[in-house]
């Protein structure tokens, strides 16, 4: 274990790829830093989330990072949607090249952070005892790190084994000959489902909402392909960052409704072939934003789903009808729909026929028991505030985060929230995060922390904190720009409405890259509009400016 600093300029929470850049970026500056990383090792969302099929899908040579042409030009991907191994082994290999494991504690949890006012620093404490005085916390702790289970009745007394996907055993699990439980079915299910089918006994999928999933026509990587990309590199990276949700999509010129059925239907077959993930979304500009538009996609997916499995009651059960196409992150499969052909494959749909209980033999719903040897919970996370909120953090006067985003998360911008003072959320809420590439947004808010950072230092400013005006004008914002569009009409996670009593607010930022990237540019070329800097030398640290 590496040696404690416990007096140092900024303390980072996580060691995914957020946590990762900021490391490297921070270093760059010549800032010394301590890392805590929950995790034995590196590699954050790909670390834990090893189940059966895990893989990105958004595209690998998309979804890694920019800030390294060396890197880019040395590292090869060799599937067109890399399979976890190769994922984590590229985020080793990121820790190793740029040596980034150095400052970071492994199997350590921050769990509490106090910001001390005269001291103008964090004090942060962790599950090992640990305290660490630090002018800067950096929370990359990840939108989607935070499991959850469900709230089910008798959950621990199952005799089997109950696993979740974002917790998956690293050995790995042998569930030939065994009678498996799905619990779940949005990408984690969706990815995982295929695979458990060809090994299980058995295998019952709980399905509580169908999910619009898309064929991801994965396949190996073609190394000429790969060296015509390296070549562009430079070029396509600044696409990327300039394009709406960080992959370069055609953007749409016309309507789903100003179109004739023939050639709606041609678009849509030609987007659906591109086995992408936006392909379907941009097919058309109103898909999003209008429902009778959007139903048209909805439709088509249901069509190839008729098409697909044999059962036509089954594939009714399989067709998502109780929200618009697209406002559930849509999800990319490898032969999803098609397993459900297969004689050792049940479909439970426990909307109409609900889970009453795990028991210590299997999982009974109203008119059924069904005995498992294992049950697996797919049942996704605590998305965006979970891991915020996971420790106890206390800013300027007392005030608990926990508290303060009792009714919904507030921050200006995603990377700030008034009255905590020097802290950052790298994609949080509030920010185009899990809505856009998130490598393309980890990179632009690291970079952007570096840049406040050094304009703290060289304009002698001992700390920053967002104004509350500047906080509310930025919530509305981002409340506004999601109200136009569908997405608050689905219970979806992105709503906080996967886990019960958690307040019902669209948390991510849909107003798309270009524009958040220039408003957040916009703000630091101002010298941080909407802060409040409070100057290093001022011996009460009153504050110098506050700019609205
Ligand atoms: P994470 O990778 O989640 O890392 C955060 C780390 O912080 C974790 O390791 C966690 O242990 C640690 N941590 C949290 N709280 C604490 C604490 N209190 N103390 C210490 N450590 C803590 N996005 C895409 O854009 N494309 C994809 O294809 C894609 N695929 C995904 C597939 C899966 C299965 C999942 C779950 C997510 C996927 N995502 C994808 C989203 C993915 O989370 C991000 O792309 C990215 O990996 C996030 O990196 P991060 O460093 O911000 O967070
Ligand atoms: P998820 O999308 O939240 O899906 C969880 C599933 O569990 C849903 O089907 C949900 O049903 C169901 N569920 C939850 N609680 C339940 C309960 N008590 N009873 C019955 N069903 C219950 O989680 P996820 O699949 O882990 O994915 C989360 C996100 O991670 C994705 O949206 C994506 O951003 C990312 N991810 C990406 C990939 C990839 O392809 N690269 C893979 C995995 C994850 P309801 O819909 O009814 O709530």
């Amino acid at each position: 274990m590496t040696e404690l600093r416990r007096d140092v300029d900024a303390v980072v929470v996580g060691a995914g790829f957020a946590g990762l850049y900021a490391h490297h970026r921070l270093r760059r500056l010549g800032l010394t830093l301590q890392g805590f990383e929950a995790a034995a090792d590196v590699g954050g969302t790909w670390w834990w989330n090893r189940y059966p099929g895990a893989r990105c899908d958004v595209e690998s040579m998309d979804y890694s990072y920019s800030f390294s042409p060396e890197l880019e030009q040395e590292w090869t991907w060799t599937e067109r949607y890399a399979p976890q191994p190769e994922i984590l082994r590229y985020a080793e290999h990121v820790a190793d090249r740029f040596d980034l494991r150095r400052d970071i504690r492994f199997e350590t949890r921050v769990t509490a952070a106090t910001w001390d006012e005269a001291a103008q620093r964090w004090q942060v404490e962790t599950d090992r005892g640990d305290r660490v005085s630090a002018r800067f916390l950096i929370m990359a702790t990840g939108c989607l790190s935070a499991a959850k289970e469900p709230e089910i009745d008798g959950i621990g007394s199952f005799r089997g084994r109950t696993l979740h996907t974002g917790r998956w055993p690293h050995e790995g699990v042998d569930l030939t000959g065994q009678r498996v439980g799905v619990i779940g079915t949005g990408s984690s299910g969706i990815q995982s489902i295929p695979l458990i089918a060809q090994q299980a006994a058995h295998l019952t999928v709980f399905q509580r909402t169908p999910n619009f999933t898309m064929p991801a026509k994965h396949a190996p990587l073609d190394p000429e392909a790969v060296n015509a990309r390296k070549a562009r590199a430079q070029e396509i990276r600044k696409a990327m960052r300039e394009s709406r949700a960080g992959v370069i999509v055609p953007v749409p010129e016309h309507s789903a409704l100003e179109v004739d059925d023939q050639a709606r239907r041609a678009r849509f077959e030609q987007a659906w072939e591109t086995g992408t993930l936006y392909g379907m979304v941009a097919a058309f500009n109103d898909l999003l934003i209008d429902r009778d538009a959007n139903e048209t996609a909805a439709e088509f997916v249901r069509a190839r789903i008729r098409e697909t499995v044999a059962d036509p009651d089954l594939a009714e059960r399989l067709s998502p009808r109780n929200h618009p196409f697209g406002t559930k992150r849509p999800c990319l499969d490898s032969g999803y729909y098609a397993t459900y052909n297969r004689d050792n494959v049940t479909l439970v749909d426990v909307r109409s026929n609900p889970i009453v209980a795990i028991t210590p033999t299997g999982v009974r719903t109203t008119t059924d028991e069904h005995d498992l040897d294992v049950i697996v919970f797919a049942t996704g996370f605590d998305a965006m505030t979970g891991p915020l909120l996971g420790p106890d953090i206390t800013g300027a006067g007392g005030m608990k985060l926990r508290d303060k985003w009792a009714a919904g998360p507030r921050t200006y911008l995603g990377i700030a929230t008034a009255g905590f003072p020097n802290l950052f959320t790298v994609t949080g809420p509030g920010s185009p995060s899990v809505l856009v590439n998130m490598l393309v947004a980890i990179e632009q808010h690291v970079d952007w922390v570096a840049g406040c950072i050094a304009y703290l230092h060289e304009h002698d400013l001992a700390s920053i904190d967002a104004t509350v005006e500047a906080e509310d004008r930025w919530v509305d914002h981002v409340n506004d720009v999601a109200s136009y569009t569908l997405f608050p009409q689905a219970n979806s996670w992105y709503m906080g409405a996967n886990v019960p009593g958690k307040p019902r607010v669209f948390m991510p930022y849909i107003g798309g890259l270009p524009r958040y990237t220039e408003t957040i540019d916009g703000v630091a070329a101002d010298g941080y509009r909407g802060f409040t800097l409070t100057p290093a030398t001022a011996p009460e640290r009153e504050p110098s400016a506050s700019q609205t």
